[in-house]
């Protein structure tokens, strides 16, 4: 074996020839993070405007949450389900708590996990009331994304996601997000036994759902005996100005998926379970290996106690504010922008028509004026903070996107 060199180029293409190709990331190593900044290998610093996709909500080396893993890293790792240890009893119980509506929680690894427990759950349920398989199927909507494991690919309503893997698991019927007839008509014909969305999709463009859908989904799911699932991966934890998005939609839900910020950046998820269906799933229906591990779970509550607290949440208001005022600002000078939507620190700027499909371009553009970007899709530009961005960051990150775009239209 060769010594790989150790320079940038070199580190990449150890990724190039070893990592399964599935990936295409930008031409960067990132080493090290404080805050909302990011510094590469080379020395270079970018402002961070993905977060890790909305992962990193409490921004790099927070030091609260760098102490409680480094004190549970110093006591144990590990004891999976067999024995108990602290850290998932509490947090269990914290987010029941938060929740307002939980009365349980399955803790995994990730959103996938989470999902697939999720949808587990659903058909263990309909199950339990006596529904044969055929009565078991799950609505979900087009433009959804819920993770990439064979079922919760199939709960994914793209077809980019599905290509080649069939045969799928049955049980999933798609509608169009926000169709109210459509939902109305599926379950007239019957066999419906929940419902599963992001209350703001984010793959698939940050697009939140229409005012008033939510309430609609949960009045048609009480009417046939349905669940009401909430895919909360992307925009829980305090993304959208509130801990839960759906409270904003003013409904109550039966399941909620949480991950990517429940660990700030430490890999966890979690399904909280309401009433109904919280002594559906019992001794050996369902497990994980690391399901609950004391570390990623020490994390968690700190994200969960900072990400809940009121001062925090207002600061996603007030930066939502400044990011879209600044965003629009940059628009009316370049006019590259059709529509700015979504909600709280989740903001996807739509491409007009000219520049459809160049989400990708605009990126490369971003990270070499030293701005980490996201898409969603090939003509949505993403921006998903760190929710503790400060106004100096974000004053940047808004001032090298400028540059990027000025730069990208030059090109
Ligand atoms: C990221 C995401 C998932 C999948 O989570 P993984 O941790 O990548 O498995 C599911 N649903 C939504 C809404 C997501 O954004």
């Amino acid at each position: 074996m060769s010594t790989p060199d150790a320079t940038e180029q070199g580190l990449i293409g150890l990724g190039k020839r070893y990592w399964l190709p599935v990936y295409r990331p930008r031409e960067v190593v990132l080493d090290h993070g404080k805050g909302a900044r990011v510094w590469d290998t080379q020395g270079r610093d970018y402002v961070d405007f993905g977060a890790g996709i909305a992962v990193n909500a409490l921004g790099h080396q927070d030091p609260d949450l760098l102490e409680a893993l480094t004190t549970q890293a110093g006591k144990l790792w590990h004891a999976s389900n067999v024995f108990y240890t602290e850290p998932p009893l509490r947090l269990a119980q914290e987010l029941v708590a938060a929740s307002g509506f939980a009365e349980r929680a399955f803790l995994c690894n990730s959103g996938a996990e989470a999902n697939e427990a999720a949808i587990k759950l659903v058909r263990k349920w309909a199950a339990s009331k006596g529904l044969a398989p055929p009565q078991r199927d799950i609505v979900t909507f087009r433009g959804s994304f819920h993770g990439r494991t064979l079922a919760t690919v199939t709960a994914t309503a793209q077809p980019k996601y599905q290509e080649g893997y069939e045969p799928l698991p049955g049980g999933f019927r798609y509608l169009d997000f926000n169709d109210v007839p459509a939902l109305e008509a599926a379950f007239a014909q019957g066999g419906v036994a929940a419902v599963m969305l992001e209350p703001v999709q984010g793959e698939g463009g940050v697009l939140p759902a229409a005012p008033g859908f939510l309430k609609q989904v949960r009045a048609l799911c009480d009417r046939y005996d349905a669940l009401l699932v909430l895919d909360e991966i992307q925009c829980g934890m305090g993304r959208t100005g509130t801990l839960f998005a759906h409270v904003q939609d003013d409904v109550v839900p039966d399941i909620v998926t949480l991950a990517k910020a429940l660990g700030c950046g430490f890999p966890i998820g979690a399904m909280l379970a309401g009433p109904k269906v919280a002594e559906i799933m019992q001794f050996g229906a369902h497990g994980t290996t690391f399901g609950g591990n004391p570390m990623a779970a020490a994390v968690a509550r700190v994200a969960l106690r900072k990400l809940s607290s009121p001062e925090l949440l207002k600061q996603v208001a007030r930066q939502a504010e400044r990011l879209r005022d600044g965003l629009a600002q940059i628009n009316r000078e370049l006019g590259l922008f059709g529509e700015l939507r979504g909600r709280g620190l989740m903001i996807g700027a739509t491409l007009v028509e000219a520049h459809q499909g160049k989400a990708g371009a605009i990126l490369d553009h971003a990270a070499a004026h030293g701005l980490l970007l996201l898409q969603a899709g090939p003509d949505v530009l993403r921006f998903v903070p760190p929710l503790t961005i400060s106004d100096e960051e974000l004053a940047e990150g808004l001032q090298r996107l400028h540059q990027a775009l000025v730069d990208f239209l030059g090109a």
